[in-house]
């Protein structure tokens, strides 16, 4: 076992790796102990999206990789140590907490939990192939890229009302899709997209296919009424998936409280949980914003409480 840290942070997109830069910058000497659960690379989200045109600083854009490659780099300059696994055990019963990953135990006073969420996705082999290229799981993200042309919103929840609306100020129409007649979704927010002119919902169905994988670009769907069995292609250039986000918090079940979705509670105000010692930040504590700039403040909010923690323990 290797010595005692500070601090270890879980995760390496944005909130990871702002926790890391400024935990580093105070001489915490920080460990990031860098996943694979966001796209089956470390990174987070950003590392599997292409074009991030609304990261303050980029006038120009950069793409999600090269911010994370700047990122990791930055927080590597001032001393942060990197770890490529991901955590499999966790002890937060007692103070230094254990943390296991590679099979290799770490012990730290206090734990930074930055593992971030996953969108869902339909599952059909065409809309992963068209990921990033008119498949996209962001509105606030990629929707300025469909500026005057026709999409397609899949969901019947907040969410996916949330991005028809959003997609209703930027595209020529919206085709809000919907697998029943029912929705999740709350009241008022059904309420207005259905009185949308840009808006069309259509429910009780379900899309097939995304077309065209061999253009590699979506030149429309294959969808089909789970009522009257009919099939039909719905011609538009993006299709937007809004089908939920899983939190990456398997690890921390019965040991963290969770809201009914299992986002990890923090206290308000702060990135706090409900053990000593252990923060949390980014999208694993934020069902609502799920930005990158969010995401990297509240990895600020954390490192900053941490370092004035350690420091009222004498740690630091
Ligand atoms: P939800 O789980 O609430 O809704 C997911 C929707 O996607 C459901 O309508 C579901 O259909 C549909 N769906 C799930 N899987 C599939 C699939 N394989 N194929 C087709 N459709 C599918 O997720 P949200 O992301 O919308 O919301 C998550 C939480 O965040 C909620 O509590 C929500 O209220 C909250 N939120 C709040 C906002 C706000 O207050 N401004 C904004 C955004 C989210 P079905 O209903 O048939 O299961």
């Amino acid at each position: 076992m290797s010595e005692t840290r500070s601090v270890i942070i879980i995760g390496s997109g944005p909130a990871g790796l702002t926790a890391a830069i400024y935990a580093a910058r105070a001489n915490l000497k920080p460990l990031c102990i860098e996943g694979f659960q966001a796209g089956g690379i470390p990174g987070g989200q950003l590392m599997i999206t292409t074009t991030v045109e609304n990261y303050p600083g980029f006038p120009e854009g950069i793409t999600g990789p090269d911010l994370m490659a700047k990122w990791r780099e930055q927080a590597a300059r001032f001393g942060t140590d990197f770890i490529t696994a991901d955590v499999d055990q966790i002890d937060f019963s007692k103070r230094p907490f254990t943390v296991r990953a590679d099979d290799e135990t770490h012990t730290a006073h206090a734990i930074i939990i930055a593992t971030g969420a996953k969108a869902k996705w339909l599952g059909l082999e065409s809309e992963h192939e068209l990921e990033n290229h008119g498949v996209s799981a962001c509105a606030t993200c990629d929707g300025f890229f469909f500026k005057n042309q026709d999409v397609a919103v899949v969901g019947g929840g907040d969410t996916a009302m949330e991005e028809a609306l959003y997609l209703a100020g930027l595209c020529s129409k919206v085709t809000l899709l919907h697998r029943r007649k029912e929705f999740r979704a709350s009241k008022i927010m059904v309420d207005r997209v259905m009185k949308h002119p840009k808006i069309e919902v259509v429910t009780d169905t379900v899309v097939t296919e995304v077309k065209d994988v061999a253009q590699k670009k979506v030149t429309g769907l294959q969808v089909k009424n789970l009522v009257n069995g009919e099939e039909r292609e719905l011609k538009v250039t993006g299709l937007f998936v809004a089908i939920g986000h899983v939190p990456n918090t398997q690890l921390f079940q019965g040991v963290l409280d969770m809201d009914e979705n299992g986002y990890l509670k923090t206290q308000a105000g702060t990135t706090k949980t409900k053990i000593e010692g252990v923060w949390a930040c980014g999208d694993v504590q934020d069902h609502v914003y799920r930005q990158a700039v969010t995401a990297a403040g509240t990895g600020c909010m954390a490192a900053i409480e941490v370092e004035r923690w350690l420091g009222a323990q004498g740690l630091h």
